[in-house]
């Protein structure tokens, strides 16, 4: 009867698979022990040669009803398993995953800290371009009660042709501003011969977006002792983001905090795309601190204010904003930065929405 010869069949299959297990388990324990052999000896996992030979042997002997290339297909997903299991390191959590430290990361900057569940405020010019420039910032920020200045000298431009920033001179300015009025001072650097240097003038070294991927510099990075705020590449993703923090604290450096800045998109109403769920998922994904940069991300003076309320709404730990003394004649990103008053009409604006969070 068909109904019992089904019966009888899928009996001997559900046998036979058992019989597969065991087999390819019993085959996994071989190579696991291969795999200690080879650690020892120092030889690589891999050996495509042999893997070869493995392939023609059985294929050799292959009577169907499989073909050749199926059965080959299949083998080499086996060989592919026993590889990962052979690789110690396969699986290993990457050291800024909340997997392998569970609790946020709090950054202390001075008498500062970011992180620590109230945000910040990291204020100050695209660039530095004179003492008095920054100084009638800083004076504003004070005013306010913020604490972080930030100001380019080492300058990125899309074009070699404009303003490429005042160099040490820059950071020179910001070292005495942030002594008068007692800010901490957060600058970009470029050059990976420029790291330890530059970490005698700023609280903060600044990777910008352009850099996210230059390994040299965030490995420069990741050997001094300095937090590290590391900007998102406009075509990265959040994974490749997570990896180059994940170089500056392999090397040593576990201060960084991540910075999103908007991505590259085909939207062209704002300067770049502001990721906001970026925020959560790097959160969820690592115990760093991340920022906001509601300047670059948008690149729009009209949308500074809501961009902002909507990163702390999210859960940013704070937000990065460009502000200038006359914008207009700025020597870079002069369509886009906050003059005075609207600094203040920023900061009267956020106020009333932490005021209305508490409530
Ligand atoms: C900056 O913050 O000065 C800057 C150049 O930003 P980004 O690297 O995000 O473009
Ligand atoms: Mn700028």
């Amino acid at each position: 009867m068909a109904g019992n010869e089904l019966q009888q069949y899928r009996k001997e299959l559900d046998k036979l698979n058992m019989e597969l297990l065991e087999l390819i388990n019993k085959r996994a324990s071989l190579v696991q022990e291969i795999g200690k052999i080879k650690e020892k000896q120092g030889i690589k996992k891999f050996d495509p040669v042999r893997e070869r030979k493995m392939l023609d042997t059985i294929t050799k002997q292959n009577n169907g009803p499989f073909e050749n290339a199926t059965i080959e297909h299949i083998f080499k997903e086996i060989f592919k398993a026993s590889l990962e299991l052979q690789e110690v390191n396969q699986q290993k959590a990457l050291l800024v995953s909340r997997e392998v430290k569970p609790e946020d990361t709090v950054i202390h900057i001075q008498k500062q800290a970011i992180g620590n569940g109230n945000p910040e405020f990291i204020m100050g010019p695209c660039s530095v371009e004179s003492y008095e420039q920054v100084e009638v910032v800083a004076k504003a920020l004070k005013e306010r009660g913020l604490t972080f200045l930030r100001g380019g000298a080492f300058k990125p431009r899309t074009s070699p042709y404009d303003f490429q920033g005042l160099g040490f001179e820059g950071l020179k300015i910001l070292k005495a501003i942030s002594e008068k009025y007692n800010l901490a001072v957060i600058s970009e650097i470029v050059n990976p011969a420029h790291m330890v240097e530059a970490a005698e003038y700023l609280d903060v070294i600044q990777i910008g977006a352009r850099n996210m991927q230059n390994f040299e510099l965030l490995k420069a990075a990741g050997r001094i002792n300095k937090p590290i705020l590391l900007k998102r590449g406009m075509s990265a993703t959040i994974s490749e983001f997570i990896n180059a923090a994940e170089y500056i604290m392999a090397h040593g450096n576990g201060q960084i905090i991540l910075c999103e800045r908007g991505i590259r998109t085909y939207e062209k109403a704002t300067r770049n795309t502001l990721d906001i769920t970026a925020v959560p998922i790097l959160k969820q994904e690592t115990h760093l601190p991340i920022i906001v940069d509601v300047t670059h991300s948008t690149g729009r003076r009209d949308l500074l204010i809501p961009a902002a309320k909507a990163a702390l709404a999210i859960g940013a730990d704070g937000i990065m904003a460009e502000v200038h003394p006359d914008p207009a004649v700025a020597l870079s990103d002069s369509t886009q930065q906050m003059d005075i008053p609207m600094f203040h009409k920023f900061m009267d604006e956020i106020n009333g929405l932490k005021r209305r969070l508490v409530d």
